[in-house]
C-alpha cells in the first residue's frame, strides 16, 4: 500500500539543473549562488540584510551572538518548540527562561511574558510554531518597554506574516531549510535583519570572524553556506508561493471536513504558511490510539513535540523542576496530518475519511 508521508521534499527539474549548474561552474563553497540567495531571501521578508548559514541551530546561535547574548543573560521562550531553540540559548552561553504557550495557537502566551522578566534577561525568543507566527504587536512592545532583543524563530514559518508584516522583519530572524521545512536545501538556514551593525556581526561570526580574509576581529565559526544549498534555495524560492498555496488550499480543504478532532485556529491578521496541519486529539480520547489507527490506515503522523523541552533529560539537570501545564497538555493531545504541496487530492479525501472515524 502506498503510504501518505508526513512530508516530502518538493524537488523539480529546477533545483536538480540548479545544482549541476554548480557543480560545473567551480565554485562549490560559499560563492555567488550564495549572495544572490541572500538577496532575494531578504526581499522576500522585507529587510535591508539576510545572511546565509549551514543551518537553522547555526543560525540561532550566531543570532543570539550577534545580539551579545552570552554567560550570564536569560533569554525568554516557548518550551513547545524544537530542541535546536534551547540549545542554541544553551551553547550561546545564556540561561532559556520558559514561558507557557497558548492552547490555541500552541506559540507563547505575551500575557505570561512580563512575569518572567528579571534583572538579567537581555533578549525574547519567540518561536512562530508550525507556520503562523506570534502575538507580534505584544511581544514588540513588551521588548521595546524593557530594553530587550527580540529574536524571531521563523524555521517552520518562511513567508508567514502578521497584519502585513513578514516573519523575520520584526526583530533578528532565522529561518530554517531543512529537507521537511516549506523551503528546503537538504540542510541550509538564514539570518534576517534591518540593523547593518548585526548583520555585519552575522557575517563575521559566519566565517571566523574576518571581514577582510585571514584578519581576525573576534572568535567565529564555520558556518558557511554552500553555493550547492544556495542554488537549491533559489530554485526554491521560485517556487514558494506555488508550493505555499499548495499548503493553504490542502489545510482549507482539510479544514471543511475534519469532525472528528479539534481543528487548527488561525488568529486574526495572520498569514497561516501550514508547515504542520496540527490536530488536538481531546474529550478523554487518546491521542496514541488515534496515530496508531492513523498508521494503520497508511497515514503519516507526527508529532510536534513529544516531550516539552523542560522536561528534556539533556536540561532537566540545568533548568531544575518547572512546570509549564499548557505545554505538558498539548504534548500528549497534538497530532499533525500531512499537509505538504505533493498530496493528491486522494490522500486529502483518504486522510479526512479516516481521521473522521476516530
Ligand atoms: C527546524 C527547526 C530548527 C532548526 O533548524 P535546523 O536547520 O534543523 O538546524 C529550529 N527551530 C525550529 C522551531 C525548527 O522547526
Amino acid at each position: 500500500m502506498n503510504r501518505i508521508q508526513i512530508s516530502k521534499p518538493d524537488v523539480t527539474d529546477v533545483e536538480k539543473q540548479a545544482v549541476m549548474e554548480v557543480l560545473d561552474s567551480g565554485f562549490l563553497a560559499q560563492g555567488p549562488k550564495t549572495a544572490l540567495f541572500e538577496e532575494q531571501f531578504a526581499a522576500l521578508c522585507d529587510v535591508k540584510h539576510a545572511i546565509a548559514v549551514s543551518n537553522g541551530t547555526c543560525a540561532l546561535q550566531v543570532a543570539l551572538l550577534a545580539n551579545d547574548v552570552g554567560p550570564g543573560d536569560e533569554v525568554i521562550t516557548t518550551p513547545f518548540t524544537f530542541m535546536a531553540t534551547v540549545n542554541a540559548i544553551l551553547f550561546a552561553g545564556a540561561t532559556p527562561v520558559f514561558v507557557d504557550i497558548e492552547d490555541e495557537t500552541f506559540n507563547i502566551n505575551a500575557d505570561l511574558i512580563e512575569k518572567a522578566i528579571t534583572k538579567r534577561t537581555k533578549a525574547i525568543l519567540p518561536v512562530h510554531l508550525y507556520g503562523q507566527m506570534c502575538e507580534m504587536d505584544r511581544l514588540q512592545s513588551i521588548a521595546a518597554g524593557h530594553g530587550l532583543r527580540l529574536i524571531e524563530d521563523a524555521c517552520q514559518s518562511v513567508s508567514a506574516s502578521y497584519k502585513g508584516r513578514m516573519a523575520g522583519s520584526f526583530g533578528t530572524g532565522t529561518f530554517s531549510f531543512y529537507a521537511t521545512k516549506n523551503l528546503m536545501t537538504g540542510e541550509g538556514g538564514m539570518i534576517t535583519t534591518n540593523d547593518d551593525e548585526t548583520a555585519e556581526k552575522c557575517r563575521m561570526i559566519r566565517s571566523h570572524g574576518m571581514k577582510q580574509r585571514y584578519y581576525h576581529e573576534r572568535i567565529g565559526y564555520n558556518f558557511r553556506m554552500m553555493d550547492i544549498q544556495a542554488a537549491i534555495g533559489l530554485a526554491q524560492l521560485g517556487r514558494l508561493e506555488t508550493m505555499t498555496t499548495r499548503r493553504s488550499e490542502n489545510a482549507r480543504y482539510l479544514n471543511q471536513r475534519i469532525e472528528a478532532v479539534t481543528r487548527p485556529t488561525v488568529r486574526e491578521g495572520r498569514g497561516h504558511v501550514w508547515h504542520q496541519y496540527t490536530v488536538q486529539v481531546n474529550g478523554g480520547r487518546k491521542r496514541d490510539d488515534a496515530v496508531r489507527q492513523l498508521n494503520e490506515a497508511g497515514i503519516d503522523v507526527g508529532i510536534y513535540y513529544p516531550v516539552p523541552v523542560h522536561k528534556q533529560q539533556s536540561i532537566l539537570g540545568l533548568i531544575g523542576d518547572v512546570h509549564m501545564p499548557v505545554a505538558e497538555k498539548m504534548a500528549m493531545e497534538v497530532m499533525s496530518l500531512p499537509v505538504h504541496p505533493l498530496l493528491s487530492e486522494e490522500d486529502l479525501a483518504t486522510i479526512v475519511k479516516e481521521v473522521n472515524k476516530l
